[in-house]
């Protein structure tokens, strides 16, 4: 128990409603609460079964949930787009010769292509309430549980022999939701049968290495989620022996895989069900901040990592993958049920609102692997090494980027089915908005519906109609966003009072009967947030939506059947702004322009923006594009600029298909540099201080302990890397590098035993020099024909179980 009560330590404040007017109905409390109802179960809904911690937020069963307006729009925009054609496009989704439709396995395709699919397709089948989908998506599950064998295998022979568990984790999802749709009670023996084949497996061979090892966390859902449907005690052993196989994601961050850890991040926490110790919960919550911290200091809640995260590689135009942010949505509504947190929820809206609309085409007929904060051009050009992952990854295409067309499926559609969710006390809650009807039993058994209407999240009133046959009394919980400082309430016109500065949720008690009204007013203002871990750049928001600079597209067709064309999109105005923004009130600087009327079908599109922002700003001219089509990346600023002050738009991140969304800031104070006069440093690992490499801080001797220092530590023995970039090109002829060594102390440093200077010529590095540096130096140096480079790299290999460090690094014509 102590778990349970100390994971989510906030303040609960309690503010009762006045009485006035109670003579006419039942007196409405409006409490602020840190978490949804605790207490009192749901009769009503499965939740987590003892041992396990109960889940504050309760998953309705699939089809519960009714998405009404732009929501329901991009649903039926998938279902019409790539997402409900792709047996069209993908040969993985063709019935015919799939090794998922065979009863025996055999077939071509057998791997994680289909599953990943059908995940997302069937959940869409039954949010729309469509026919075709839903019958489609019926084939192949009948085919999938057809395909069990005597010993509780199920699928593909191919992923058998390894095994590889992680196909079959993707399949289990997608029984689950028809499981939950339907009622098919072949679905738990089915489930039963193949954990107690992973039960007997040797543990050699239970979830051995790669994908599975990572995403482990994934099958620990499903065997929780069996167990509360069963009761049976033996799966409990099973999801403690996959906590201990799974990756170990409560030591550290296994994997720097961009998707990996967007869903393995997590598992610690779902394993923290069971152990019910917080440190369990708080590993996932480490997880989670490190990665954001060293990755993820740019607005729209995903992180550089355009296929690893790496080191050198976290400003604002490193991108994430589109399978990154379907996974990171799905994690935060777990991590949301789990702990009734709602920061999970603000999490998942900016990952869902800002990001995910632009990795898709408008018309959701194409999509592309990666996605950045800044990205200007979608061509085709690979832009590697500057983004780790070569080849076309920009350009807008149906059919290329494999894993993401099949996974993307199952983001919008898991987000519609959780924005409404059941409570303990029988009650209900919303942890997103969007407008909705929900139809769900409440308090004593009663069925409500309620209908939401709202143009969340690009407005900040949401209206919530109450359907009931008869009185009905249940806790209604919605949630307050960590944004919005000042919610308002009222039911049926009357205000309740409510606490400013309130955090968590509003929990409505009363009698509710048909017909009765609520209103929640959620006032959003703008937010400037200064990235001062990332260049200095910045951000700004309004609500849950973050804004980025109106540019031009020109939309040019490269290929593909007219059906499903492919797309390249251009720069048709200027993209190279700085903001000038109040110094004193940067909040100040931005007029608010919203659109009248309804809102437009698809609102994620430059033309249909329904709100932007309008603000000054100066044009800085050196900042361009590489020569591979990259937008150059931001230099740390203020910065100066001697263009004139103009007016710019800006609009929400998720409608800018090209986008600056993180942006330098234009200065002219003391602090404000040229464009390219600055110099951004980078290592392959950091401990003490980054910035000594450069600071132009000459050491007394290789030990001199009164100045700051860059070490590796505790890296020994390895190949390790600093290095130099500059905003604009600089002629490099000599350098001279002063290295720490604390023998003399008895510490772990030493001079390396090799190094190696590296330039970049605009595609890749080339050396340039090289030494050996004798035991004791205090300084290498070297001189060669000089280069113009953006950045050099020094390359060095250290000693044999000794680290190594810098105390200055200092580069000349
Ligand atoms: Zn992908």
């Amino acid at each position: 128990m102590r778990a349970r009560q100390t994971v989510w330590g906030l303040m609960a404040v309690a503010c009762s409603a006045g009485t006035a007017g109670a003579a006419r109905e039942a007196t409405p409390e409006a409490r602020v609460a840190a978490r949804p109802p605790m207490t009192g179960g749901n009769r009503h809904y499965t939740g987590s079964r003892p041992p396990l911690a109960p889940a504050p937020l309760l998953k309705l069963p699939v089809g519960a949930v009714r998405p009404e307006g732009w929501l329901r729009r991009q649903l039926e925009l998938m279902a019409d787009g790539f997402t409900g054609r792709l047996p069209e496009l993908s040969g993985c989704c063709r019935f015919e010769d799939s090794a998922w439709a065979d009863p025996r396995g055999r077939g071509r395709n057998g791997w994680e292509e289909l599953p990943y699919w059908l995940k997302g397709y069937v959940v869409l089948g039954h949010v729309l309430g469509d026919v075709r989908i839903q019958q489609e998506a019926r084939r192949w599950i009948e085919a999938i549980l057809r395909s069990q064998r005597p010993d509780g295998w199920f699928g593909p022979e191919s992923n058998r022999a390894a095994p590889d568990l992680w196909p079959n984790m993707l399949a289990v999802d997608v029984l689950r939701s028809h499981f939950e749709a339907t009622g098919d009670n072949r679905v738990p023996p089915f489930l039963k049968r193949y954990f107690r084949w992973q039960a007997r497996l040797p543990l050699e061979r239970f979830l051995p290495a790669d994908w599975q090892k990572w995403r482990g966390g994934d099958n620990l859902a499903a065997i929780l989620w069996l167990y509360d449907r069963t009761a049976e005690k033996w799966l409990l052993d099973l999801a403690r022996v996959n906590h201990e196989r799974t990756a170990d994601w409560v030591g550290g961050i296994p994997t720097w895989h961009g998707v990996n850890i967007c869903q393995g991040f997590r598992e610690p926490a779902q394993y923290w069900q069971l152990a019910r110790d917080r440190r369990y919960w708080d590993a996932a919550e480490r997880n989670y901040r490190i990665v954001m911290e060293r990755y993820g200091q740019v607005p729209g809640g995903m992180f550089g990592a355009d296929e690893n995260a790496r080191p050198g590689f976290n400003g604002p135009r490193q991108a994430a993958e589109t399978c990154s942010m379907a996974e990171m949505m799905h994690s935060h509504e777990l991590l949301l049920a789990l702990s009734g947190d709602p920061a999970w929820a603000d999490r998942c809206e900016e990952v869902a609102f800002n990001s995910l609309p632009a990795s898709m085409t408008p018309d959701l007929k194409a999509l592309h692997y990666l996605t950045a904060p800044n990205m200007v051009q979608l061509d085709r050009q690979s832009k590697a090494p500057l983004l780790q992952n070569g080849g076309d990854m920009f350009s807008y295409d149906p059919e290329s980027y494999r894993c993401c067309q099949h996974n993307a499926a199952f983001a919008w559609p898991y987000f519609a089915e959780r924005l409404w969710m059941a409570t303990a006390g029988d009650g209900l809650a919303a942890p997103f908005y969007a407008a909705s009807t929900v139809r769900a039993r409440v308090g004593d058994g009663a069925e409500v519906a309620i209908r939401e209407e709202t143009d969340y999240p690009f407005g900040d009133s949401v209206q919530l109609t109450v359907s009931a046959s008869r009185p009905v009394s249940f806790p209604l919980s919605l949630r307050i966003p960590g944004w919005c400082g000042s919610p308002g309430v009222s039911v049926n016109g009357r205000a309740l009072p409510v606490q400013p500065g309130a955090r968590g949720w509003l929990v409505l008690r009363r009698t509710w009967r048909g017909g009765d009204r609520v209103r929640l007013h959620l006032p959003m203002s703008i937010r400037v947030t200064t990235w001062e871990n990332n260049r200095g750049t910045v951000s700004v928001s309004r609500g849950p939506l973050t804004y980025s600079l109106k540019i031009a597209e020109r939309w040019v067709r490269w290929g593909g059947a007219d059906r499903w064309p492919k797309h390249e999109v251009y720069p048709a105005s200027p993209w190279n702004y700085g903001l000038v923004l109040d110094e004193a009130a940067p909040a100040r600087s931005f007029t608010v322009l919203q659109w009248h009327g309804g809102l437009p079908d698809q609102p994620f599109t430059v033309r249909d923006a329904p709100v932007q922002l309008r603000v000054r700003a100066r044009r800085i001219p050196q900042w361009v594009l590489e020569p591979n089509g990259l937008v150059g990346e931001v230099q740390p600023g203020p910065v100066t600029s001697q263009e004139p002050e103009e007016e710019v738009v800006l609009i929400p991140m998720g409608c800018a298909r090209l986008r600056i969304s993180a942006f330098p800031r234009i200065g002219a104070g003391p602090d404000a540099r040229e464009w390219g006069d600055s110099v951004v440093l980078d290592a392959s690992h950091v401990h003490d201080t980054l910035a000594a490499v450069a600071d132009g801080v000459i050491p007394a001797s290789s030990w001199d302990q009164s100045i700051p220092r860059f070490t590796w530590w505790d890296h020994r023995g390895t190949t390790e890397w600093v290095e130099q970039r500059f905003g604009r090109p600089r002629r490099v002829g000599s350098c001279q590098v002063y290295w720490f060594n604390d023998e003399v102390v008895g510490g772990q440093c030493r001079v390396p035993q090799a190094w190696k200077l590296l330039w970049w010529d605009g595609a890749a590095w080339q050396p340039i020099a090289a030494g050996h540096p004798a035991a004791g130096d205090a300084a290498s140096q070297a001189r060669f024909a000089p280069v113009d480079t953006t950045a050099v790299r020094l390359e060095v290999r250290l000693r044999p179980g000794w680290s190594a460090g810098i105390l200055e690094w200092k580069l000349a014509p």
